[in-house]
């Protein structure tokens, strides 16, 4: 075989299959060049995910003729020059490569006027052959249209996805543009809906609440860091909100990058192992020190080494959690009941839902200070005042940290088991999660056309009806995707004591000890609050004292 020098034609074809990979990638190249024109507004429209047709339109600085007509030329930029320009990039773009390959790959029209006449040019090519170059009628900014993406390689068209499987990691990465610039107006729309309408923000958080809703928003801290060589704005689940699959997005310079290490050192922040916190990171330096020219669509990016990244910044997160979650308040409680807890010597006997039972033993260790109010809440005397407590979030909130922490415990088999007829989509419900179930410690048998029959249920539970398990599995049916720890919430749920259950004192004592006994007992697994405090300075203050 003999080493011949490759075409420049197959080299260029080559180049354009790392930049140009499917439609997202297109309008990933698109955006930028519209965020480096300087646009406030970008507006983008998809026909068939994109395959048929990507439009984005943006109010920047616009191109004149001769612009336009090297834009479209293999490394044609205006944005680096010298080789030292390459050291410090502040734009998205600087290869000049991405209108290149996307000419050469579609059928591409880019309209553009840099001036208030409502007079610009444009410019039309088919597989990278110019078609036409006349005059033509646009206000200042650029339209850029590509259709028919590898019309021109088949081959690849063959490897793109369904229409809905391209659009949504189109969606996914506006949604990354529109969050890392909040001060730019993004409207996204395809042949049937409106996907995203974000009139431009002033921070981070206006728009993270703006694409995610307020919400949302209240699940997360905001932690600020400025120091002398790096600042970010950063945002992370509160602990009561973590995740089996959490969303990690990270930019620096406002560019999105993907790293492992970055992930990896998030997911230790909380002792947790199970699940993690959703983290948002908007990172800012000087572009010296981060190399953007490591990946062929700028993915991934590469940190100057004495930055210690991640672990500087994981440190610094660290330490401004610290004083968010262990607020003192907080920490003074756990300690004033588990005082109580000891000194009046009450070791949990009861084992979960034995409560529930109607032999309660009669010498269980009681705290005397301990009412129910309503058949609802809980009522505990403490140092500093009182204690209200929610019994089912309480119960739930114990039941569920249970579950985590063993996950598999032994099956008590019911005397007359539990016969049900489930409605088809109920049983379709049921058939998702049985494995969730059976390594649980149910045990269930099938019988015929959505007849089932539950034999054995886990023993943490002790009381389960026919119409807990009906609302159980109406409750998982809602859910779009099935994830274990949310079936683990909805069996905490069902199988915990319910307002209106009447509790002794032994049984809320008993509640009292184990929610104690937990790392974090303020919320329940949904997020609601556990408990409330009433101190005495709040009543003296509202006596006026
Ligand atoms: P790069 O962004 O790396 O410079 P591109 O191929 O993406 O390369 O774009 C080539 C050039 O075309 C850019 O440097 C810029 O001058 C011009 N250009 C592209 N898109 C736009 C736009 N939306 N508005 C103004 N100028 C643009
Ligand atoms: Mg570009």
């Amino acid at each position: 075989m003999k080493v011949k020098k490759l075409s420049k034609e197959l080299i260029y074809r080559i180049r354009a299959g790392e930049v140009i990979e499917d439609p997202s990638s297109v309008v990933k190249e698109l955006i930028e060049n519209s965020l480096d024109a300087g646009a406030k507004r970008i507006h983008i429209y998809l026909e068939d995910g994109g395959k048929r047709l990507i439009e984005v339109k943006d109010d920047g600085e616009g191109m004149d003729e001769e612009d336009l007509t090297l834009s479209v030329l293999p490394f044609t930029s205006s944005k680096i020059e010298k080789v030292e320009d390459l050291k410090k990039i502040t734009t998205y773009g600087f290869r000049g490569e991405a209108l290149f390959a996307i000419s050469k790959v579609s059928r591409l029209l880019i309209k553009s006027s840099n001036n208030e006449s409502f007079i610009g040019n444009e410019i039309y090519l088919e597989g990278g052959e110019r078609i036409h170059l006349r005059p033509c009628y646009h206000p200042k900014g650029t339209t850029v249209t590509v259709k028919e993406i590898f019309y021109s390689v088949p081959a690849r068209r063959k490897f793109l996805k369904s229409s809905s499987q391209e659009l949504k990691k189109i969606v996914e990465l506006v949604t990354k543009y529109a969050l890392s610039n909040p001060e730019v107006e993004f409207f996204l729309k395809n042949e049937r809906d409106i996907i995203l309408d974000l009139k431009p923000s002033s921070s981070f958080k206006d728009r993270l609440a703006e694409i995610f809703g307020n919400d949302y928003l209240k699940e997360l801290y905001e932690i600020e860091e400025n120091k002398k060589n790096y600042s970010f704005t950063l945002f992370i689940s509160k602990p009561e909100f973590l995740k089996e699959s959490p969303v990690k997005i990270f930019f620096v310079n406002k560019r999105p990058f993907y790293d492992n290490s970055f992930i990896r050192a998030f997911n230790t922040i909380y002792s947790d192992k199970l699940r993690y916190p959703d983290v948002f990171l908007f990172l800012f330096l000087n572009p010296e020190e981060v190399d953007f020219n490591v990946h062929p669509q700028k993915l991934q990016v590469k940190f100057s080494s004495k930055l210690s990244f991640p672990h500087k910044i994981v440190e610094a997160v660290r330490r401004k959690l610290k004083d968010k979650v262990l607020d003192k308040n907080k920490v003074e409680l756990i300690t004033n009941i588990r005082g109580i807890i000891k000194q009046n010597e009450l070791p949990r006997q009861l084992e979960f839902g034995e409560m529930a039972k109607e032999e309660i033993k009669s010498n269980l260790p009681v705290y005397e200070d301990i009412w129910q109010l309503e058949n609802t809440y809980i009522i505990v005397k403490f140092e500093k005042g009182l204690l209200v407590i929610d019994q089912h979030n309480a119960h739930e909130k114990i039941i569920y940290e249970k579950i985590l922490s063993k996950r598999k415990f032994k099956t008590n088999f019911i005397a007359f088991p539990i016969f049900l007829k489930l409605s088809p989509p109920e049983f379709s419900a049921y058939r998702e999660v049985k494995d969730v179930f059976k390594d649980l410690g149910f045990e269930i048998r099938e019988l015929k056309d959505g007849e089932i029959q539950i034999e054995g249920i886990p023993e943490f539970i002790k009381k389960f009806t026919k119409e807990n398990f009906i609302e159980l599995i109406n409750e998982i049916k809602k859910e779009r995707k099935i994830e274990p720890l949310n079936v683990y919430k909805e069996i905490a749920c069902k199988s915990a004591i319910k307002m209106g259950d009447v509790l002794k004192k032994e049984e809320m004592t008993n509640i009292l000890i184990e929610l104690f006994s937990l790392e974090d007992p303020f919320f329940c697994p949904h997020g609601r609050p556990v408990m409330v405090q009433i101190t005495k300075d709040e009543l003296d203050k509202k006596f006026g004292r």
